[in-house]
């Protein structure tokens, strides 16, 4: 089978061309033609010798692995793409513009063994990884179609980046490359529900930022939401944080899903400023975005404010993240690529 170009980060593409007998330079040159200029064919790269073209030919492919097959718009703006897979499963990015920000929301694999209760994909359950192909394709042709707008990128869509580290990391390789795509790495970010051992690894291995779904204030009720915590309490999770490399002049960001009546009250808002003081971070609340068959509830405008203002009299950075795209199945939480969703939630079984 002919190697996918595009599944390659840029070193591994260096060591694929030296094998073919080329110079390693030459898979700058690739990378450029494919990422930079969005050209798909060896045939048109000129600035490659003819019997190169012809041994790439043989070799390898530049295959788009993604077929759009819905693009709905909400009223705020965000928009909502539904690919299909070449094994016909489906996945959701979001694109969401914020004054000159237009970030993408990608996905990192199909559906999620996380398994957290407030979430539409863990009904999914986990099906596969992406590939690194199809990670990249994802901005590729999302890009492209906004005239090449997209500022930032965030894992954030369908499935935990980090139970698919080494695509993840491949695709931001790909993504910050100066002869590729050539995004500043402040402009990425791995969000995570806690998988302390990979948050560890990510932070060798990648200079990003790194954003981690918090969401409860106690292990009790974080254990209620998300399996995960089972297996990583709280305090793990946290000790992990505090050594994870921050880039310069950004933070650590805590999301934290606000659900009524369960995560919501005075007493949770000063256990999580406690638990967070003395961290660099910042705090993202986010309403919770109703959705059947998930029967949680948001909570009312001033049972957010009040919180938020609790945590910012501990002097902590937070702000309360507008939901986008809810009218669309868009926002966070909410995707689920049209899948039944009567089943059951799955429990962490890393
Ligand atoms: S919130 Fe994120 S980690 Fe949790 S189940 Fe949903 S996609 Fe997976």
């Amino acid at each position: 089978m002919k190697a996918n170009i595009k599944d390659f980060d840029p070193a591994e593409l260096e060591g694929f061309i030296s094998e073919l007998g080329e110079k390693p330079f030459r898979a700058k040159q690739i990378g450029t033609w494919i990422f930079a200029k969005s050209v798909c064919k060896f045939s048109e790269m000129t600035d490659l010798s003819l019997s190169f073209r012809e041994k790439l030919e043989q070799s390898a492919e530049i295959k788009s692995t993604l077929t759009l097959t819905c693009e709905k718009e909400s009223i705020d703006g965000t928009k909502k793409y539904l690919f299909e897979l070449f094994d016909g499963n489906k996945i959701e990015s979001v694109l969401i513009p914020e004054g000159r920000r237009n970030t993408l929301c990608i996905s990192s694999q199909v559906g999620c063994a996380m398994g957290c209760t407030f979430c539409l994909t863990a009904r999914v359950g986990k099906i596969r990884n992406l590939s690194c192909s199809e990670i990249v394709d994802q901005y590729l042709t999302i890009n492209k179609l906004n005239g090449g707008s997209i500022t930032n990128i965030v894992y954030m869509g369908m499935g935990e980046p980090l139970d698919n580290l080494e695509n993840t990391i491949r695709s931001i390789r790909v993504f910050t490359n100066s002869n590729y795509i050539g995004l500043s790495p402040k402009r990425i970010t791995v969000s995570t529900s806690g998988l302390v051992n990979k948050i560890k690894e990510l932070g060798e291995k990648i200079n990003i930022n790194l954003s981690v779904s918090l969401n409860a204030p106690s292990d009790a009720i974080r254990s209620e939401i998300m399996p995960i915590n089972k297996r990583f309490p709280i305090s793990t999770l946290l000790e992990e944080c505090k050594r994870f490399p921050i880039l310069k002049r950004k933070y650590l960001t805590f999301e934290y899903v606000i659900i009524k009546d369960l995560n919501d009250s005075i007493r949770d808002a000063n256990e999580l400023a406690k638990l967070l003081k003395g961290i660099k971070c910042k705090i993202n609340l986010i309403p919770f975005n109703e959705a059947d068959p998930i029967s949680y509830k948001t909570p009312p405008v001033q049972r957010v404010l009040d919180f938020q203002k609790i945590l910012s009299s501990y002097g902590l950075n937070v702000k309360i993240r507008k939901s986008r795209g809810a009218d669309i199945l868009g926002a966070c939480g909410q995707l689920a690529a049209s899948y039944p969703l009567d089943k059951k939630i799955k429990e962490v079984v890393h």
